[in-house]
């Protein structure tokens, strides 16, 4: 099938809004619990690039943050996931008593997530948690716990602000509906 941009969901000002928002409530639950740790955010390429760049900018300068970025492939056709995850770059980091924040684009099934988020609890970080820009709940195949959530949205195909559909459109400062045509 061929996809169209469509609509817009979120624009960029709502976009820009929600996420010093969630950068926020990051920083106020780390000095809450963690104050004076190390705070590693782990992106998912290619998808969490555009979100994560803006995110941790808005952290402050008073956290100790660090970056590393997951590289990974999911099996199945452009529009679907198939749960089965190939890891093309791991970590550089190691993240074992690490308080660690793996930022994610969107979670659909869950499937991605929740491979990754056994691959990663098995190397024995401090604290394992998840932010998502989006959150398709209703496609849910298996349970996911999304500590911070940027926006849930409804079982539509998005694009833009690092979202692609086959390589394209992530560059796109909105968040738009991909139409089939
Ligand atoms: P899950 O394993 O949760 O079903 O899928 C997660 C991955 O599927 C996301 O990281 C993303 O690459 C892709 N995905 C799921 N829904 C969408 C969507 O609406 N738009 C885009 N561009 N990718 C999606």
């Amino acid at each position: 099938m061929n996809y169209k941009i469509g609509d817009i969901l979120f624009t960029r000002e709502q976009i820009s809004t929600r996420v010093i928002e969630l950068s926020q409530e990051i920083r106020k639950d780390f000095i809450e619990f963690h104050t004076g740790q190390e705070l590693l955010m782990v992106g998912i390429l290619k998808g969490s690039a555009i979100f994560i760049a803006d995110l941790v900018r808005a952290l402050g300068q008073d956290i100790d943050v660090r970056l590393d970025f997951m590289v990974i492939s999911s099996y199945g056709s452009d529009t679907k996931s198939s749960g089965v995850v190939r890891i093309i770059k791991d970590l550089d980091a190691y993240i074992e008593n690490k308080n660690v924040i793996i930022v994610e684009d969107i979670i659909d099934t869950g499937l991605t997530m929740s491979y990754l988020l056994s691959i990663l609890q098995r190397r024995a970080p401090s604290s394992l948690k998840v932010c998502s820009l989006l959150n398709k709940e209703e496609r849910r195949k298996v349970p996911v716990f999304v500590d911070y959530c940027g926006f849930e949205i409804p079982d539509k195909f998005v694009v833009g602000y690092g979202l692609d559909y086959s390589g394209k459109w992530r560059h796109l400062p909105d968040i738009c509906v991909a139409e089939p045509v």
